[in-house]
């Protein structure tokens, strides 16, 4: 039989062709594993990043220096 059309989740990272991505960049369209899950541009405007769960990511693991569209968190 034939394959049915593939799962729209089952996507590659775009650094890693070999594996399957955990994470979605909307605003680039890019998918990521989790060894490369950080924003591309977090310098730049992005109308997903309130959505963004590489963005979430990134602020936990402070991979990005700036919050622009967070208030700190209180200690
Ligand atoms: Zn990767």
């Amino acid at each position: 039989m034939a394959e049915a059309a593939r799962p729209k989740m089952s996507r590659r990272c775009a650094n890693h062709p070999q594996r399957e991505a955990a994470w979605f960049c909307l605003k680039h369209s890019v998918a990521y594993c989790d060894e490369c899950c950080r924003c591309p541009h977090p310098e730049g405007y992005c109308k997903y990043r309130s959505q963004c769960a590489i963005w979430q990511v990134c602020l936990e693991s402070d991979r990005v220096d700036e919050v622009p569209l967070l208030p700190a968190k209180a200690p």
